[in-house]
């Protein structure tokens, strides 16, 4: 049996329920796995609240580290006692142990704690896909990033540096901007209290950026279109203020032929060695020390409503774990 989050129906943290489940044998191309601590990003919250649909009753999380305890048929990169850290659907990572497909699940190195694991799997597996595999970015390039002090964002401002791409980043209190230029964003705007499209085109004398990396959405979109260099493009990857609304396709070519994408982690790590070899990059850059993964919230499993709350209230800054 093992401590498993479920939900019965979409809404609010209190419909975050902590059962128990028996875990059962994995089958062909499965594994089962003890998790040590579990990530939480704001995917969950969009599962939870119904804007991501969802079949109901389901479990919630989509990441966590643990010991592999049993490997199914089929399954070769993985061995039972190995270590072990993941971003993967289905969901049902806030959980003690689970059986799930090995595909997306990847050998975590001895020299990266669980914890670590735990927390940089998804977000860190996005940085990669954003800045190497959605449009071509090098030394010189100036991107715009949105939310900077979050998960995905303090990921985002160390990996933009070790890159040598200028980062301008966006965050809502001078705390979070000051905590983003520590982790290598060149320049961290108040997008609450200042005037952030003018901002960014001053920073950019005038030529805007080559890309724009949003996962804020309905708040940012617009302004952000705005700070594009032409043929810039703009990665809407995120609805943190809500979901972007319809607009204009002809905005893009009257603002310069302006590329757009919106884009999943999952339909990147789909494929199994795709996947592998995005994680082994990251790892690399973790392993490196060139980026470092901050914990700053940590809430035992059966608070997961606690962290859930604190998560939409723009309370925590880089990456939240649920501890089992
Ligand atoms: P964060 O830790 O970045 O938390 C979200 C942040 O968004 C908040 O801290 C807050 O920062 C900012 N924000 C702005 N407006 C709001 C609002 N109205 N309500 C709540 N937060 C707001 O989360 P993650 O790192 O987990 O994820 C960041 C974004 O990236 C999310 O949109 C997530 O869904 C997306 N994502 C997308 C993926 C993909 O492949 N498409 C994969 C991974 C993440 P501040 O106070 O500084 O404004």
């Amino acid at each position: 049996m093992a401590k498993t989050v479920i939900i019965e129906e979409p809404g609010g943290p209190e419909v975050l329920k902590v059962v128990d489940r028996e875990v059962g044998e994995p089958g062909p191309g499965e594994i089962r796995i003890r998790h040590e601590a579990c990530g939480l990003n704001y995917i969950d919250v969009y599962q939870r609240t119904g804007l991501y649909k969802m079949e109901m009753p389901h479990a919630l999380g989509m990441e966590a580290a643990g010991i592999v305890e049993a490997v199914g048929e089929g399954v070769t990169h993985l061995a039972p006692g190995d270590r072990a850290a993941y971003a993967s659907a289905p969901p049902g990572a806030y959980c003690e142990a689970r059986v799930m497909p090995a595909t997306q699940v990847c050998p975590l190195p001895e020299a990266i704690s669980f914890e670590d694991g735990a927390a940089m799997m998804l977000q860190g597996m996005t940085v990669q896909y954003l800045f190497h595999r959605t449009t071509p970015l090098g030394p010189g390039d100036t991107v715009l990033f949105h939310a900077a002090a979050g998960g995905v964002g303090l990921i985002a401002c160390q990996w933009a540096k070790s890159e040598g791409i200028r980062l301008i980043g966006t965050a809502g209190t001078d705390e979070k901007c000051r905590l983003a230029e520590e982790h290598g964003a060149d320049t961290c705007i108040n997008y609450r209290d200042a005037d952030w499209v003018q901002k960014v085109n001053e920073l950019t004398d005038g030529k805007g950026v080559q890309a724009v990396m949003d996962g804020v959405g309905k708040d940012t979109f617009m302004g952000s279109l705005d700070c594009l260099a032409p043929l810039g493009m703009m990665m809407s990857f995120g609805n943190a203020s809500g979901p972007v609304p319809p607009f204009e396709i002809a905005t893009l070519g009257a603002k310069g032929s302006l590329k757009i994408t919106r884009p999943t982690l999952f339909t990147h790590i789909a494929d199994h060695e795709t996947c592998q070899e995005m994680a082994r990059m990251l790892m690399e850059k973790v392993g490196s020390g060139a980026v470092k993964i901050r914990v700053d919230q940590r809430f035992p499993l059966d608070q997961v409503a606690e962290a859930h709350r604190a998560l939409e209230a723009r309370k925590t800054t880089g990456s939240t774990i649920l501890t089992v």
